[in-house]
């Protein structure tokens, strides 16, 4: 079976696991691991941000950045199929108190202008906006990217207007390695940075949350809240380190693998259209008389496994555990469907 569904499907490397089978540990929750430590160190100097707090997973380090940026009853700002929204099962409602203000961007990139329309007044009726919360790459629009100087300009007109940002950069690095942007520059754009590990970087489990002194100490206590506080946990923050030092500038190959089934689907005749593949997502609507799920039994038949994305849509993600014979094999089972 050739999987497609998503970039965390990958299991570690013979090397990632030798990185953590020799991990020093120790208790998170005292602060004593100091695999765990190393890890939060090197992100947060990465970002030159102050501080940083290894999670779980990417919902809690977007539940987190949320949650200490806000006050109950106040509005987010944020993409329609952003993951904070659709993807998180409705946890910033509970977590935080807040409602969304949801903006259609370009494949889910908002512009300055949509933002500036979107500020409610201060008036009692209106729920107080609060934050700007963007994603980087849109997962919904197709592994797209923002220009630096687009989330520079939103960043000076948050500051400006008391807004805070959160960035959901579950796939921050697809986006680096392409514009080859500097991640300082994020750092200085953001209140929070949530960064996810387990996904093309290819870690078996977690994500780290980037922010100031203050932000992070406050996410600690939400953290132990949300039940994510971890004992010996430098096992897997060892996996992190490794893919760190190791499988960031290989995220270009699952681009270029992306690249290649996007313009072999873009032949196929029960193929409408495809999205531009800019990362290592390939996002395909089907032809007229096609959906998804009578379109995903045949697939998988003919062994591919993938996502379906709306009715008539359907996702592939490449990865780390996806080669160039998978490449091939998938090109040829693709032009072989009816
Ligand atoms: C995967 C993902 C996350 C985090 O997901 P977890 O499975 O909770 O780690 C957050 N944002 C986006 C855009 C994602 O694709």
């Amino acid at each position: 079976m050739i999987d497609l569904r998503s970039d965390t499907l990958t299991k570690p490397t013979p090397a990632m696991l030798d990185a953590m089978m020799s991990a020093e540990v120790g208790d998170d929750v005292f602060g004593e691991d100091p695999t765990i430590n190393t890890l939060e160190r090197k992100c947060a100097e990465l970002f030159g941000m102050d501080a940083a707090i290894y999670c779980p997973s990417g919902t809690m380090t977007n539940q987190i950045g949320i949650r200490v940026l806000s006050n109950p009853y106040e509005e987010v700002i944020c993409y329609e199929g952003a993951h904070i929204y659709k993807y998180e099962g409705g946890g910033v409602a509970g977590n935080s108190g807040l409602s969304f203000k949801l903006l259609k961007g370009d494949r889910g990139r908002l512009s300055l202008d949509e933002i500036m329309g979107s500020i409610n007044p201060d008036d009692v009726h209106f729920p107080k906006s609060a934050i700007i919360e963007l994603e980087n790459t849109v997962n919904k629009g197709g592994g797209c990217f923002y220009k630096m100087e687009d989330i520079k300009s939103i960043s000076e007109f948050g500051r400006k207007n008391d807004l805070k940002l959160h960035l959901d950069g579950a796939r921050l690095f697809n986006a680096l390695v392409e514009t080859g942007d500097d991640p300082k520059a994020y750092g200085q754009c953001f209140d929070t940075i949530s960064i996810c590990l387990s996904k093309g970087l290819g870690a078996p489990v977690g994500s780290v949350l980037l922010g100031s002194q203050a932000y992070i100490k406050q996410a600690r206590r939400v953290r132990k809240h949300f039940g994510g506080g971890m004992r010996q946990a430098g096992y897997l923050a060892a996996a992190c380190i490794y893919a760190l030092d190791h499988h960031v500038e290989r995220l270009k190959e699952d681009h270029a693998r992306a690249k290649t089934v996007g313009d072999a689907l873009e032949e196929l005749s029960f193929v409408e259209s495809v999205l531009p593949v800019d990362t290592n997502i390939v996002i395909f609507k089907l032809a007229v008389n096609r959906t998804s799920d009578e379109f995903m039994n045949r697939l998988e038949e003919a062994g591919i496994k993938a996502v379906p994305f709306g009715p008539k849509e359907i996702r592939f993600v490449t990865h780390l555990d996806f080669d160039d014979d998978m490449l091939e094999e998938t090109i040829s089972i693709l032009k072989h469907l009816k």
